[in-house]
């Protein structure tokens, strides 16, 4: 059996349900189909979890939303429209939101996760009733009733692992199962939402739990490029790479794909397929547990901005025991997670995600880190971008790291930082931002020109 995930652009309208509906009925092993809410159907068009996400903080601060949940509505009632589906779906989907929406607020967090998650819960109940139009058995599934039980974090929920069992037995449903993505539910009963783009990991999750034999992956694109398109123009495909590699891919700014989805899918052995919703005949991308190394060395390469360096020295840091402990604390106390620390003999580096941090808590961050650990000095820069270079197979080749810093310093570009995880999937460069697409075009000719 196969579980089969489409994207919010693949669902944003009848014309493209339409191309989901020949694709999964195009192969019978295709039972459990998971869905996003309806994406857009143009550039400037608005996804249906945006404007859910404007109406539900409209409602908590007590403003009144109707435009809004208007707009929601129309998404659904026009595709429902042009797909001939009759009155029912629809006045069920109505029904079911204008409740919700004056459902109890007195937690917002919870409020707006389950505000959020019903854009792909009414589109799984349209899908399924599509379905059956078309003469085909398929039944909408809520995540309670398949036991998809999460954390009860709000917009960032972790599945629990009770869930993969529970899952297990979907396969005893009838016809095919359409299962909304995005959320799960706490074992209190509430709705608590992944982080965005999460159908993926739901999709991963389901797949985890039927021991699928595939988890494809239908999205807008033909494959996983070997760097972002709107930086290199026409870039090479990926046919085939591993989970670490994708993990470090993703990370890094490849948005094809959640990082987070790929956990369950690899804890249980399950390739992942990338397709394209649009092209299906293509071969898109396999993500699996080992590759030939025959795309030479580096897989890919990927960037992403946002970030700062703070940099503490220390004469005699290397002899200071519980040195880095306490810059832990710091850090812990001040509620920031840190990406990267790479250190020397008398210094280390913290690489952080500037997003979390505005100038009171930089402020007293960096005035921590230099009084309380009589650092000799600490120095924030901000702006700084991650180019990383992936690919497992550069473990076994000699020059890597040489040819990449060259071709760096050849474009002129200062290296800021530079670190090769363990693992040795992948060498990162700390660069300003301003030079990152220059730095991943040179990065792109060094290894794939
Ligand atoms: N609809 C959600 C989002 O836009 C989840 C998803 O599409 O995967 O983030």
């Amino acid at each position: 059996m196969k579980v089969i995930k489409f994207g919010g652009s693949s669902l944003a309208s009848a014309t493209q349900l339409k191309k989901v509906y020949k694709i999964v009925v195009d192969d019978p092993k295709r039972k459990f189909v998971v869905v996003s809410a309806p994406g857009k159907r143009f550039a400037e068009d608005v996804k249906v979890t945006d404007l859910l996400i404007d109406c539900g903080a409209k409602h908590l601060l007590g403003e009144t939303a109707t435009e809004l949940e208007q707009a929601v509505l129309t998404r659904y009632a026009s595709i429902a429209d042009e797909l001939g589906l009759g009155h029912e779906v629809m006045e069920r989907i109505e029904r079911d939101f204008k409740e919700l929406i004056s459902s109890d607020k007195t937690n917002p967090d919870r409020y707006m996760d389950r505000i959020k998650a019903s854009g792909e819960d009414n589109n799984a109940k349209l899908i399924a009733a599509f379905f059956r139009s078309q003469g085909t058995e398929a039944h909408y599934v809520n995540p309670q009733d398949a036991g998809l039980f999460v954390t009860d974090e709000p917009g960032s929920a972790q599945v629990l692992p009770e869930s993969y069992e529970n899952l297990y037995r979907l396969q005893d449903r009838d016809g095919i199962v359409v299962f909304p993505g995005f959320f799960g539910y706490t074992k209190d009963g509430e709705i608590s939402t992944f982080s965005r783009s999460g159908s993926d990991i739901t999709g991963a999750i389901v797949a985890n739990g039927v021991k699928a034999e595939v988890y494809e992956n239908f999205t807008d694109v033909d494959a996983v490029y070997a760097v972002n398109p709107a930086i290199v123009h026409k870039p090479k495909e990926i046919i085939e790479l591993t989970y670490r590699e994708m993990r470090e891919l993703s990370y890094a700014g490849f948005s094809v794909f959640h990082d987070e989805a790929l956990v369950p899918a690899f804890q249980a052995g399950i390739p992942v397929q990338i397709k394209n919703t649009n092209r299906p005949e293509l071969p898109g991308t396999r993500v699996i547990h080992r590759r030939e190394a025959t795309n030479g060395p580096v897989v890919g390469i990927a960037s992403d901005g946002g970030f700062c360096s703070i940099y503490i020295t220390k004469y005699l840091m290397n002899r200071e025991i519980g040195f880095g402990r306490r810059v832990l604390e710091i850090l812990e106390g001040a509620g920031l997670t840190y990406e990267h620390m790479p250190s020397g003999i008398d210094d280390l580096t913290i690489i952080l995600r500037e997003n979390q941090m505005d100038c009171h808590t930089e402020d007293t961050l960096l005035d921590c880190l230099k009084n309380e650990l009589s650092s000799d000095e600490v120095v924030i820069e901000h702006k700084i971008a991650l180019v990383m270079v992936v690919g497992e197979a550069m473990k076994h080749n000699v020059g890597i790291t040489a040819r990449a810093a060259k071709a760096l310093s050849d474009a002129k570009i200062n290296i800021e930082m530079i670190n090769q995880g363990s693992s040795e999937v992948s060498i990162m460069f700390g660069v300003k931002e301003e030079s990152e697409k220059k730095a991943v075009r040179a990065l792109y000719n060094e290894f794939f020109n």
